[in-house]
């Protein structure tokens, strides 16, 4: 499996050269196979990093593009993403019904007047995913998708993709208040995380240091790891870095971290994490 983060930065982008070493892009991860597969988790700024690696259209099997919710950090690079208007693209729209609002309704009121000039295509696919996907992960080529609510302003998913025959998984969990959270979204998350197995790699936020924004629906980074080591995860990655956290604060809150949790690290736009069943996990920071 390997993962590479297009965007880390949450709420909003950042261009100052301060923020430029961790990356001011929002939030956006693609996940691929050895074979292929690529699945996109929100469309943030970060989704223009990725053109690159997406940039082999394959006609068998369409891009799976997967939304924890629709706040703006997570979706503003969408309007843009040129294969939105190419036919040649085949890419997949998915996510469960959040507050009753589907993910074709969501994405067409961005995508459209307004805000934005132009339509998707007439042909483009959505896909509504079920409330749970506990009994009967979401098939996608090699990779099964599991998901469940986080507590968050208007809803969110957490998302897990496993690739069954390699033995390889990775979780995606970001926008959630785990110190407002009640005991079930805890519970369901910790199951998310760490069943069958603990996930290779947990790509979670942790927007912050102090609770000074309680309530908006982020958690803070010390509290991320204590969902990782609950879940026993074997590679942390914090994201979501909150838009004043410049590259001096992040350089030493990263020191702060590995010091509670030697295998965690913060994620930095363009950072790419490869693994093979069992092998060790290689993180590599370089321009996407
Ligand atoms: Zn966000
Ligand atoms: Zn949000």
């Amino acid at each position: 499996m390997r993962i590479v983060l297009g965007g880390v930065r949450g709420s909003s982008p950042q261009s100052h050269p301060d923020f430029l070493r961790f990356g001011g892009a929002t939030s956006c991860v693609l996940v691929e196979s050895g074979s292929g597969a690529r699945i996109v988790l929100d469309a943030g700024t970060g989704l223009n990093n990725l053109l690159k690696p997406l940039a082999v259209p394959d006609a068998c099997l369409p891009v799976l593009m997967l939304f924890t919710h629709y706040h703006l950090d997570h979706l503003i690079g969408l309007p843009p993403f040129a294969p939105l208007y190419d036919p040649a693209w085949n890419v997949v729209f998915a996510a469960p019904i959040r507050e009753g609002i589907t993910v074709e309704a969501a994405l067409k009121r961005l995508v459209g007047e307004p805000f934005w000039p132009a339509l998707f295509r007439a042909s483009q696919r959505f896909e509504v995913l079920p409330e749970t996907a506990d009994k009967a992960p979401f098939p996608y080529g090699p990779f099964r998708v599991r998901w469940c609510a986080v507590h968050h302003r208007n809803g969110c998913h957490a998302y897990r993709i496993d690739a069954p025959e390699n033995g390889e998984s990775m979780a995606f969990v970001t926008d959630l208040e785990w110190g407002a959270s009640n005991g079930k979204e805890r519970a369901d998350l910790l199951r998310l995380c760490g069943e069958p197995r603990p996930v290779d790699v947990l790509i979670m936020e942790g927007h912050g240091e102090t609770a000074q924004f309680a309530g908006w629906g982020h958690s803070l980074w010390k509290e991320t790891v204590e969902v990782a080591k609950k879940a026993g995860v074997r590679q942390l990655v914090i994201t979501h870095h909150a838009p004043d956290d410049d590259d001096r604060a992040l350089l030493r809150r990263e020191q702060e971290v590995q010091e509670t949790m030697p295998n965690a690290c913060l994620g930095h736009e363009g950072m790419q994490i490869d693994w093979n069943r069992g092998s060790p996990i290689a993180i590599t920071v370089r321009p996407v």
